[in-house]
């Protein structure tokens, strides 16, 4: 490599992406440093400190693999760890691999630019930091931008307000409050439940009701997670060869949820909502294809809420319509039970849609109520919001907001056509946030590697995603987008929570044929990428 530039590579964010990019490249022999705006490492578990976040897929699955010393030391508590539990797992990591000299945390990353003539980019910060460096990394997470909704009057409200994602390090104390909290998706789902515990009053406002299955959270067993550990890359293998790459206590069977007789399909729900978590959806091949086959797994859903919540009319609108799973499923600890709290009250926004916020509450269209606090639990701008936030221009002086306005558009989700030696960790057009991402995070970090790798024993020192690929490969991911049940609804995958957003699918459903796929691309080459010295 030439040594023009201050670093051979700039990675941005110092989440579980960020952080295994960062100890790669040291591997490698790579001159990297990494940029965080949080505090500390763990991106999403460094933000997200609302009451009762964790994780939903389980613990023993969702940690590293690429350290059998790390995966052997570490002992998960739980089977879904708490959120201070994952955050202290993300330092433990640092301190080992001694990342932290490497990472320059309380800084924004505000612009990338590529410079066509010397091939390197020039990465500007907040503390007005300038690098150069051969290769930019953007590990900024898919769901570390929040979305905190437009509401008429948002600014205006004197109590306190909290978004999710941004939690108070210090905890927030609800005794004796009245509490409103907007939206209904997996945040809320984990909050509500110990918000309700603790306000005077908690008012629910809910514009689309979310599908959630139990937890079943429960401290790990000794047995089951040193059983684990003795083969733990035999199970770590199994679970990856699932769609989602997400293992399941049950066996997956290839058949459809149509062919079986009721009671049979019955008994599936049952024993899947019986074991709790995210693989209620793997009970049959075509749920997410079939819309009779889905119908079942949400009458099943719908049935369960009508027997917990004691008030007939509430469990009624507690009850989604929409196709199960098109949506991210919720995994929740009480939740629906919450409501049958004397204290806890649910606002359908769909018969009364908030009106405005008020220095004193919330009104929507029947009333007004006095609230001393407010969380917005409105979620992300998912994909492309940490990426458009940056001022990124590729060759050409093209800006990635322009080429990104009618949706984003990349080859495998990893690179992006003229933009030259950048590349995307779980990025659209990849399967990232449809899997366990722990999984994607490393397989996607291990790809760019070995790209890097490649291209240096060979003497290249640019690559770029060729347009025609990158066409052909948004075309493939629309179309199995279009084969599944996945664009009937509002979701934020399609970008629709955020108003004025490009509508497209952005995610690719299917992790093992897309890493055999990226194994294919780097073993010709890195076909469908422009490779120069
Ligand atoms: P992040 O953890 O989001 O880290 C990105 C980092 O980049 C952030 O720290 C951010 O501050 C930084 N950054 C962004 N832009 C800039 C910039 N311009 N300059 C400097 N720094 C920047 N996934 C699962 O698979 N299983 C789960 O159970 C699960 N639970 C989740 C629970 C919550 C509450 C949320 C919000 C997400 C959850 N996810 C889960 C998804 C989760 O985001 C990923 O699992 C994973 O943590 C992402 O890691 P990352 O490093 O890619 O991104
Ligand atoms: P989300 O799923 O996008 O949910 C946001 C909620 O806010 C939705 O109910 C949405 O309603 C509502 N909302 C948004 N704008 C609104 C407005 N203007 N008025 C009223 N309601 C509004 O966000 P999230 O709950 O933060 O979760 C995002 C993702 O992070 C999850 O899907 C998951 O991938 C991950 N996550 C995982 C866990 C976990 O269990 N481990 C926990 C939290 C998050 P609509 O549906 O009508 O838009």
């Amino acid at each position: 490599m030439t040594e023009d530039h201050d670093l051979d590579v700039v990675i941005v964010g110092a989440g579980f992406a960020g952080m295994y990019m960062l100890h790669k490249a040291r591997g490698l022999g790579l001159s990297a440093r990494c940029i965080e705006a949080g505090g500390d490492v763990g991106g999403t578990w460094y933000w997200n400190r609302y009451p009762g976040a964790r994780c939903d897929v389980e613990s023993m699955q969702y940690s590293y693999e690429f350290s059998d010393e790390l995966q052997q030391e570490w002992d998960w508590s739980e089977r879904y760890a708490t959120q201070p539990e994952i955050l202290s797992y993300a330092q433990h990591v640092a301190d080992r691999f001694d990342l932290r000299d490497d990472i320059q945390f309380d800084t924004r990353v505000e612009s990338a630019t590529f410079d066509d003539t010397t091939g390197q980019w020039t990465v500007r910060t907040d503390h007005g930091d300038e690098l150069t460096a051969r290769y930019v990394v953007m590990a900024t997470g898919c769901l570390s931008s929040t979305n905190l909704p437009d509401i008429p009057g948002r600014d205006s409200f004197e109590g306190a307000s909290y978004h999710t994602g941004r939690w108070p390090h210090e905890g927030v104390d609800f005794t004796g409050l009245r509490v409103g909290v907007i939206g209904t998706g997996s945040s809320a789902i984990q909050s509500i439940p110990l918000i309700g515990q603790e306000a005077a009053e908690l008012h629910v406002f809910q514009r689309t009701p979310s599908y959630s299955v139990p937890a079943h959270n429960r401290p790990l067993d000794p047995d089951e997670r040193e059983r684990i550990k003795a083969d733990y890359a035999a199970f770590r293998d199994v679970n990856r060869l699932t769609p989602t790459a997400i293992g399941g206590r049950r066996p997956s069977i290839e058949r459809s949820a149509l062919e079986v007789s009721e009671e049979e399909r019955r008994a599936e729900y049952e024993a899947r909502w019986a074991d709790g978590g995210l693989t209620y959806l793997g009970a049959f091949t075509d749920l997410l294809i079939d819309p009779a086959a889905n119908a079942t797994a949400a009458d099943f859903i719908r049935e369960q809420i009508e027997a917990i919540v004691e008030d007939p009319e509430v469990a009624k609108r507690l009850m989604p319509d929409t196709v199960v799973g098109c949506k991210r499923m919720c995994v929740d600890t009480g939740y629906y039970a919450t409501f049958n709290r004397p204290n806890v009250h649910l606002v359908d926004l769909r018969e009364t849609p908030i009106e405005e916020i008020t220095p004193g509450g919330i009104r929507t269209s029947d009333t007004h109520r006095e609230l001393d606090a407010i969380v917005f639990a409105t979620g992300f701008d998912a994909m492309t919001g940490a990426l458009l936030r940056i001022d990124i221009k590729g060759r050409d002086g093209q800006t990635l907001q322009d080429a990104w306005e009618a949706g984003p558009r990349t080859y495998l989700g990893l690179g992006i056509a003229g933009f030259p030696n950048l590349f995307v960790i779980t990025g659209p057009g990849s399967p990232s946030v449809l899997t366990n991402m722990l999984v994607s995070i490393q397989h996607h970090v291990e790809w760019i590697a070995d790209c890097i790798a490649h291209m240096r024993e060979r003497g290249l020192h640019r690559i770029e995603a060729t347009l025609d690929a990158q066409d052909q490969w948004v075309d493939y991911v629309n179309m199995v987008a279009d084969f599944t049940l996945f664009p009937s609804c509002n979701s934020w995958y399609l970008g629709a929570n955020v108003p004025g957003k490009a509508r497209v699918f952005m995610p690719l459903l299917g992790f093992p044929p897309y890493v055999e796929r990226c194994t294919e691309v780097a073993e010709k080459g890195y076909e469908g990428f422009a490779l120069q010295a």
